[in-house]
């Protein structure tokens, strides 16, 4: 098999260059014109490399009549169409697993700093607020509050391990019931009733699509709070914002957006929310090892036709 290799989105520059001594590369992504680049190369392409934040276009998909395989670099696959790519018998691969930690470790990250106010407070040092106003204002703790996992999945299931220790109770809702101890809601606006913080882990795309809505954030109530590591697209933004701004909600911890990195600037102007730009995972260790997952697919691919981690 020709191992040419259409570069959608670049990966980590050292992981470029193992796949450029391996394979021969089409950098789609530094093509000014990209029409005429699909052009010239479009029959030689049998593999793409993309990352999950530019995902692929279907458009693309259509134009490259031999490709047989995508590999994505991230877990989520909601930017890349995977029911056009059953139909044309494309295998896709992403990077599950080796981001859990960090994105777990940012979502408890995100919870704290919302809870405690922490860029309220950085603020108040910084400003001279401490010396000249005195202490800020109390803030309150995660400890014994209900946490409410949205997707208990391998993330979920991560931050759920992180969060009982700091003694909060779990509970979780998604399609269905897990063999666990947590306890389980059936309705969304049941966890959020249940809930004193939604922590949002299920996929992006058109199922989840706007589910944390005004009702959602009604039931959750005024001592409740967002943290959302998943996609920004599971939340209804304008209903988030405004349920911010009037009090519907006390807080929220946001590392994604609907429409990034061009993110809604009426987040910005608020006191309770702690925002983080799309960066759970954007550790130089899990990067690489994402990285690594994608030259392993590749290869495997490569060599025997099968996916290491396969989405499809
Ligand atoms: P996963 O293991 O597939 O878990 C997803 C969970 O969501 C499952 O428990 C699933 O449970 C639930 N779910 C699926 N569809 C649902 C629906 N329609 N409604 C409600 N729940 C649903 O995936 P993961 O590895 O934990 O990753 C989760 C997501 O996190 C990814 O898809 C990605 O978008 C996001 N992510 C973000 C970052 C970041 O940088 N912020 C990094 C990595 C991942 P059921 O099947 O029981 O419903």
């Amino acid at each position: 098999m020709s191992c040419h290799v259409l570069v959608v989105s670049a990966i980590r520059p050292r992981h470029m260059d193992v796949l450029a001594a391996k394979y021969i590369l089409h950098r789609y992504d530094q093509a000014a014109d990209k029409d005429g680049f699909v052009a010239d190369v479009a029959d030689k392409i049998t593999a793409l490399v993309s990352t999950a934040g530019v995902g692929v276009p279907t458009v693309l998909i259509d134009r490259l009549p031999n490709l047989k395989v995508i590999t994505s670099f991230g877990v989520g696959y909601d930017s890349i169409d995977i029911d056009a790519c059953r139909t044309r018998g494309i295998k896709v691969s992403n990077t599950p697993d080796v981001l859990n930690d960090d994105v777990a470790d940012t979502a408890i990250m995100l919870m704290l700093a919302t809870l405690r106010r922490l860029v309220v407070g950085d603020q108040w040092a910084r400003s001279g607020n401490w010396s000249a106003k005195g202490a800020m204002p109390l803030t309150t703790t995660a400890r014994g509050k209900k946490l409410g996992i949205v997707g208990l999945g391998r993330i979920g299931q991560a931050i759920a391990s992180r969060a009982t220790p700091i003694g909060m109770e779990i509970g979780y809702y998604g399609r269905s019931k897990k063999p666990v101890e947590y306890h389980y809601e059936a309705e969304l606006t049941g966890l959020a009733r249940w809930a004193d913080i939604l922590m949002i882990s299920c996929p992006g795309g058109e199922a989840t699509k706007g589910i944390v809505n005004d009702a959602v954030l009604r039931a959750l109530g005024p001592s409740g709070y967002v943290v959302n590591i998943a996609r920004g697209s599971v939340v209804d933004e304008p209903a988030l914002i405004a349920a911010l701004r009037d009090g519907v909600i006390a807080g929220a911890g946001l590392d994604v957006f609907a429409n990034e990195p061009h993110m809604d600037r009426g987040f910005a102007g608020l006191e309770n929310v702690v925002l983080y730009p799309h960066h759970a995972s954007g550790t130089v260790e899990t990067r690489d090892a994402m990285a690594q997952l994608v030259v392993d697919n590749l290869a495997a691919w490569f060599d025997t036709g099968v996916l290491v981690t396969p989405v499809n």
